[in-house]
């Protein structure tokens, strides 16, 4: 997707604090943390937002989520984190392209092991 900035985050034309990536999900550090440990989780493929999941992509929110378990895994957030989803306008969305937040009252460990 053309003048998209995540999708230009993901393909490394803009650059990033990359914490994880794999064939599906790429995920990165938040440029204006609102925790501690902030990291912003994006499909590769281009979405818009939540309100485009579709059973042709929802597999894209099933990578997310394992991606998000392996995160917290290796950054070792055993006490816990929060995902949140922001969706369109009324819903605080300023990116369009389909992100969630990963957050927690702990320092991310940078670089990340
Ligand atoms: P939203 O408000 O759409 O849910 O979240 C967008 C998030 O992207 C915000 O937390 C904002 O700080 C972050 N963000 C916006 N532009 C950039 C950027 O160029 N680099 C990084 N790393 N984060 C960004
Ligand atoms: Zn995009």
């Amino acid at each position: 997707m053309e003048d998209c900035l995540f999708c230009k985050i993901a393909a490394g034309e803009i650059p990033s604090e990359k914490v994880y990536e794999n064939e599906y999900v790429y995920a990165f550090k938040d440029i204006d943390p609102q925790a501690p440990f902030h990291v912003i989780v994006i499909p590769k493929k281009h979405i818009k937002s939540a309100a485009d999941i579709t059973p042709e992509n929802s597999i894209e929110v099933a990578k997310i989520f394992e991606a998000i378990s392996e995160i917290a895994a290796k950054e070792k957030l055993e006490k816990g984190f929060r995902v949140v989803n922001n969706c369109g306008s009324d819903g605080g969305q300023t990116v369009n392209h389909m992100h969630f937040h990963l957050l927690a009252r702990r320092n991310l460990q940078w670089p990340p092991g």
